[in-house]
């Protein structure tokens, strides 16, 4: 493999001046060298074609014992010193200090037609960012991470990817919570992709050290390479600097709403300065649409990180970006300004991407409230939401009601008696619909080829990655190859895997319940 080692970060930022593995706190250093842990017996159990060659690895060097070496920490890339990144964070609404990549370790970063990647391992053992855990990850949570990335890719969503998929042929010790016994289960490493692994956190790190020289570099830093639209060194390049993060983490937030993810975790440590959707962990698809839905077992009482919940959590961690800014700035005004209007702006934003869902090319006054009573009743009858969305574009401008409803019905989960008033509503919304559609100039093809474009037909359903991981431990990962290619299309027909494009079966309700995504795995 010949990469072109490109290592910005590590050259022009700080260095921790510690060069061990040992847990500490860190000052005045953006990074730690480490020494990722080798592997006792590295097995490549899948990959991802598309990002190998986006990063210039041919398929044949996919295949050699050096791939899977160097992608699971056994060899180090020549001309490269793997570290791990220094970052703060708030969790759960709480200052939780120092954190940083307790078991992400950065290989290098390289660069192909122009482009720069950081190659990341994730679960390639302790880092001084461990603190009391292991730096280890599992092969449930690395397939989890794995399959979940390239999907969201194939969505749309702005992401990080995954490369590969290695078994590390060591036990990790994790305790299963449901029986409170302690068990050992496959280890695994992930090599995550992304232009760059900062997040909001790094600059909380700084700023609540009153480190302003390291945080102004990395601001610096940040703007140079990730945002060169933004003119450096200027009054106002850090003003500008938030604008953009804030613009960029709406958009992804957007496209959550529209695709049914729920990310589970958002603490601001896991949230990239880049506006990608960064750290699967307890994340979860919506099935049955439920706003008060989290997958995150770890918050079922205060489900901070619900569905319905997520714009707000993003602009409660815009705000404490913003504080770790504001030494730079010096100036609440211009901050506060712009989190203001973030709201509204969000408000407008997902009422266009709703519009686009529902085939609706136009803005009319009526949209709000027509949106509002759809997600009133896609609640009463547990409407599956990729289903539902998908039916409705069969639907025609000169279809009765009647028919119309009859056309989503297979996407509800409460079905064995629609109560009647349940079936005034969905008739009343209908109604509505249709009549709403007539202001529509596109005929029926145009607007059904539009909505599928938005709305996937495939996702990665909770009861999906639990088969695929089922398989996994038992050494068939068959299906882990299904479904990556599966959700490659996620908008596209597929005939041949219809069977994917169903209600969550009635056994994944109760399994997936008490499986426990919590998160740390
Ligand atoms: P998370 O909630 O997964 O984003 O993790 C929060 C913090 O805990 C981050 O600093 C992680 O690096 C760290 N962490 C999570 N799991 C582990 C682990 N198994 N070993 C070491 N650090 C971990
Ligand atoms: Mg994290
Ligand atoms: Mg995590």
């Amino acid at each position: 493999m010949k990469l072109k080692i490109n290592n910005r970060f590590s050259t022009e930022l700080p260095a921790d001046t510690d060069e061990t593995n040992d847990t500490r706190q860190v000052k005045n250093a953006c990074f730690s060298y480490v020494t990722p842990r080798i592997p006792s017996k590295p097995t490549l159990i899948h990959f991802s074609e598309e990002v190998a060659a986006m990063l210039g690895i041919s398929t044949e060097e996919t295949k050699s014992a050096e791939f899977t070496n160097v992608f699971s920490g056994k060899e180090i890339l020549p001309d490269s010193r793997p570290y791990s990144m220094s970052y703060a964070g708030h969790q759960f609404g709480n200052w939780a200090g120092q954190l940083g990549d307790g078991r992400a370790i950065i290989l290098a970063e390289i660069e192909r037609q122009k482009q720069v990647y950081t190659l990341q391992l994730k679960g390639a053992g302790m880092t001084p960012y461990s603190r009391r855990a292991d730096g280890l990850a599992v092969l449930r949570s690395s397939i989890r991470e794995h399959l979940c990335s390239e999907a969201m890719f194939h969505l749309g969503v702005p992401t990080t990817r995954s490369l590969s998929l290695i078994l590390t042929g060591d036990q990790v010790l994790r305790d299963v919570m449901y029986d409170g016994n302690p068990a050992y289960e496959k280890g695994a490493v992930v090599c995550r992709v992304a232009p760059s692994f900062i997040r909001f956190g790094n600059f909380e790190l700084f700023s609540s050290q009153n480190d302003l020289k390291t945080l102004k570099t990395l601001a610096d830093f940040t703007i140079k390479y990730h945002f060169p639209e933004i003119k450096e060194n200027t009054p106002t390049s850090y003003v500008d600097f938030f604008q953009a993060v804030a613009n960029k983490t709406r958009e992804m937030i957007v496209h959550w709403q529209r695709v049914g993810f729920v990310h589970g975790v958002m603490n601001t440590d896991n949230m990239s300065i880049l506006g990608l959707t960064i750290d699967y962990g307890p994340y979860g698809w919506l099935e049955d649409y439920n706003p008060n839905w989290t997958p995150n077992t770890t918050d079922r009482e205060n489900r901070r990180y619900r569905f319905g919940n997520q714009a707000e959590i993003a602009l409660w961690n815009l705000y404490q970006l913003a504080n770790a800014l504001y030494p730079l700035i010096k100036e609440a005004a211009p901050l506060e300004s712009i989190l203001q209007v973030f709201q509204a702006q969000y408000e407008s934003d997902y009422l266009n991407m709703m519009r686009n869902k529902l085939g609706l090319s136009k803005a009319e006054e009526q949209d709000n409230q027509l949106i509002h009573i759809l997600t009133e009743n896609l609640q009463l009858t547990e409407t599956d939401m990729t289903i539902f969305f998908r039916k409705l574009s069969l639907i025609k401008k000169e279809d009765a009601v009647e028919d119309a409803f009859e056309l989503v019905k297979e996407s509800f989960y409460k079905i064995e008696e629609v109560a009647e008033k349940t079936e005034d509503s969905w008739m009343y919304w209908f109604t509505q619909y249709l009549n709403r559609l007539q202001q529509e100039s596109s005929s029926d093809t145009d607007r059904k080829v539009a909505m599928d474009k938005v709305n996937p037909k495939y996702v990665l359903r909770n009861y999906m990655s639990q088969l695929a991981i089922e398989a996994a431990e038992k050494e068939d990962y068959s299906l882990i190859e299904e479904l990556h290619l599966l959700l490659k299309n996620p908008y596209q027909e597929q005939d041949e895997y219809q069977k994917w494009f169903a209600k969550r079966p009635d056994w994944a309700r109760e399994k997936i319940g008490s499986s426990m995504l919590s998160c740390s795995s």
